[in-house]
């Protein structure tokens, strides 16, 4: 292997800058300093700090709500993945856990919620009846949404009726997978 193969930077460094149209030194130093500013790495470390402090709006809709307070519990505690911070507040939140049946007068409250949530944000359908209407599912209801992802994108499914603790913490750690590879909902 030649020095110059080893040295990529050296290599880099010496080719001249382009100047844009505006000509700035800005984007001249963009150009120079684009060898040595890795930006992925940093994207890396932003989402590994996301992935290990998610901070779940307190907010329950029906019976799996129980199992989410229990993953919250002492037993189960959920700090041990920093994801029991359960905010009270939708402005300081950054993950929505669907825990119960999806009331379509809740609809408008949900929207308004995830709204307020600051993104990067996420969310769990945990339990049947979030991920299509579970047991209330059947034809001309009309009383519940049939699925979270016809309110907000959804990055995680739970099955279940309800779902267990754990379950949700696999849930949890599913997500954090997803963050930490960078992959996202399609909004
Ligand atoms: S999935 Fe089952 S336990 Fe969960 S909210 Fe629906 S009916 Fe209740």
């Amino acid at each position: 292997m030649s020095d110059s193969s080893r040295r990529p930077e050296l290599e880099t460094a010496s080719v001249k800058p382009k100047l844009t149209k505006a000509g700035s030194q800005e984007d001249m130093l963009a150009v120079e300093a684009s060898p040595y500013v890795k930006f992925a790495v940093l994207e890396d470390l932003l989402n590994a700090a996301r992935a290990n402090s998610l901070w779940p709006l307190t907010f329950g809709l029906a019976c799996c709500a129980i199992e989410m307070m229990a993953a919250g519990a002492s037993k189960f505690d959920l700090d041990r993945f920093g994801a029991g911070v359960f905010r009270p507040s939708a402005r300081q939140a950054d993950v929505m856990i669907f825990a119960g049946t999806i009331s379509k007068k809740m609809e408008p409250v949900i929207k308004q919620l995830w709204d307020q949530m600051p993104s990067p944000k996420w969310s769990i359908a945990m339990g049947g009846c979030t991920i299509d209407g579970g047991p209330f599912k059947y034809p001309n209801q009309y009383a519940i949404v049939e699925g979270a992802d016809l309110i907000v994108p959804v990055d995680v499914y739970i099955p279940g009726c309800p779902p267990r603790p754990e379950a949700l913490i696999n849930g949890i750690l599913k997500l954090q997978d997803k963050i930490k590879a960078g992959r996202r909902h399609k909004a």
